[in-house]
């Protein structure tokens, strides 16, 4: 058994410390140590905000490398190309935190044209964005009257912001959706809010969902406050790929970041106690305090003494999440600007749900179209799709690869996805709220679950409250 602290400095050294910042005028809260569970992005921003406060982190991350979620494929991929396997864009407005980092450390960042010039597989044909805007079109999906008047003069995928709008203003603390007088639409899922409001059929197939109306409506608030556009039609991408921002913040970290690292169980008391299985040997680590920042999926694996409460343990058991793979082609030229089409569909088959195409600045003819697909994708399954639905003359496919996620020993759970109805007031505030001396970031433990924007935001939070404990 091997035991290690999570601090370089003895207890005198750190007092020691803590009178020279009286002296020298700066910040005073005492120094602390935290462990950060998990190496992700939302584990590795909050230990970086941690450390910039003065604090003396490690963070502890189970597989052989950081980013979790944040992953740039490049295996078997020629000249030079690359696709993000999970995280592929932020959006501006938005991602304000995310963005502080792209600024502070210099990254090259693209404008990402993805969502430009859609075409949307409805009604058994594509349809481009201008025929999305033709009445009759519209009422070929089944669209009423006052849809079809409101898509005259609002971009398709806004469609959803007709029947939120009612309720968007009652929401004014994003962090507090029981505070709307609006608790009511727990208790119904949103297609029958909007069934309820006047949508057509044809609108519940298109924005319905089975999901709390509370949550989606909250969702939507949020989004308001911020200025954020339901469905932001201006993407990014770091250039080289978002992990670019990972591992920089990785090497940043430097040494206190320890790989092969699973932490098994968190015991607390006047302090914490972690153990990782390192080489099949049990490690313990020993700090003030620990962040959780790895995915609730993975949390409900780890011991926790003493347990968690009730109301937090059903909400790290409950909260639901989406498992998606990520589909790439290599191409062997740019067919599309050849054909004149657009390379960005959504077709909402679980073989393939949509796809773009990404690479654009490098210099080669071949191109690259990424997309979706369910857990149970294959490449054969996402090519035979994806030549099905493209509307151009031939598709010249290279290579074709599938990562994934749901295979992911450490990483398998992707986003929270909507919240059942009657779950929200038992899933939230909880699954933000510290344990004791657990903390927990990342992608769920945030108000909207945009996962690098709730990383980045739940990890300042979290380092802000642990910098400001006496
Ligand atoms: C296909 C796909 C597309 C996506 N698209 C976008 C997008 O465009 N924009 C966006 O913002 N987000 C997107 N996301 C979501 C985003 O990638 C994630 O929500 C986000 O990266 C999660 O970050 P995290 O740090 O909270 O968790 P994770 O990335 O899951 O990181 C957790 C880390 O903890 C480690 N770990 C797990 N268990 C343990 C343990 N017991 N001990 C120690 N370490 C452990 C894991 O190995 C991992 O490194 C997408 C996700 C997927 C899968």
């Amino acid at each position: 058994m091997l035991t290690a602290s999570a601090s370089g400095l003895s207890r005198r050294e750190a007092l020691q410390l803590a009178s020279a910042l009286v002296v020298s005028g700066m910040p005073t809260h005492a120094r602390k140590t935290v462990l950060v569970a998990g190496g992700g992005i939302a584990g590795l921003s909050c230990a970086w905000e941690l450390q910039r406060r003065g604090h003396d982190v490690t963070v502890l991350e189970a597989s052989d490398r950081t980013g979790g979620h944040v992953y740039t494929f490049r295996s078997g991929l020629d000249d030079g190309l690359y696709a993000d396997a999970g995280a592929e864009q932020f959006t501006d407005p938005g991602y304000e935190r995310f963005w502080g980092y792209v600024h502070e450390f210099g990254l090259a960042y693209r404008y990402y044209p993805r969502r430009e010039h859609m075409l949307r597989w409805l009604g058994g044909r594509l349809c481009t964005e201008e025929m999305l805007a033709d009445p009759k079109v519209l009422a070929g999906l089944d669209l009423n009257a006052r849809e079809i008047t409101y898509l005259q003069t609002h971009p398709f995928w806004d469609l959803a912001s007709l029947y939120f709008a009612p309720y968007l203003s009652n929401v004014t603390d994003e962090y507090k959706p029981f505070d709307a007088g609006l608790n009511h639409l727990d208790g119904m899922s949103t297609s029958e809010l909007f069934r309820k409001d006047g949508a057509s059929a044809g609108a519940l197939r298109l924005i319905g969902g089975r999901g709390s109306a509370l949550h989606s409506v909250w969702h939507a608030a949020i989004l308001r406050l911020r200025g954020v556009p339901l469905w932001p039609p201006r993407v990014f991408r770091l250039v080289g790929g978002n992990q670019t921002l990972t591992d920089t913040l990785t090497h940043k970290l430097g040494e206190r970041v320890r790989l092969h690292s699973p932490v098994t169980h968190i015991e607390q008391g006047s302090g914490v106690r972690v153990t990782c299985q390192t080489s099949g040997r049990d490690v313990h680590h020993e700090a003030d305090y620990l962040v959780s920042a790895m995915s609730a999926v993975q949390l409900r694996r780890v011991v926790m003494t003493p347990a968690l409460t009730e109301a937090k343990a059903y909400a790290i058991q409950h909260v639901p999440y989406y498992f998606d793979s990520r589909v790439i082609f290599q191409t062997a030229s740019r067919y599309w600007q050849r054909d004149g089409v657009s390379p960005n569909m959504e077709i909402g088959d679980d073989a393939l749900q949509h796809v773009w195409s990404s690479c654009d600045e490098l210099p080669t003819p071949r191109g690259l179209i990424v997309g979706t697909a369910g857990p149970g994708g294959t490449t054969d399954l996402a090519a035979a799709t994806y030549r099905k639905h493209y509307p151009g003359r031939s598709a010249a496919i290279e290579k074709a690869h599938i990562w994934t996620w749901a295979n992911h020993p450490w990483a398998s759970a992707c986003e929270t996805t909507a919240y059942p109805v009657g779950q929200l007031a038992r899933l939230w505030p909880a699954l933000s709220e510290p344990h004791g001396r657990v903390h927990f970031v990342g992608a769920y433990a945030d108000n909207l679950n945009w996962g690098m924007e709730a990383g980045t935001r739940s990890a300042h939070r979290v380092a802000e409250a642990i910098d400001a404990l006496a």
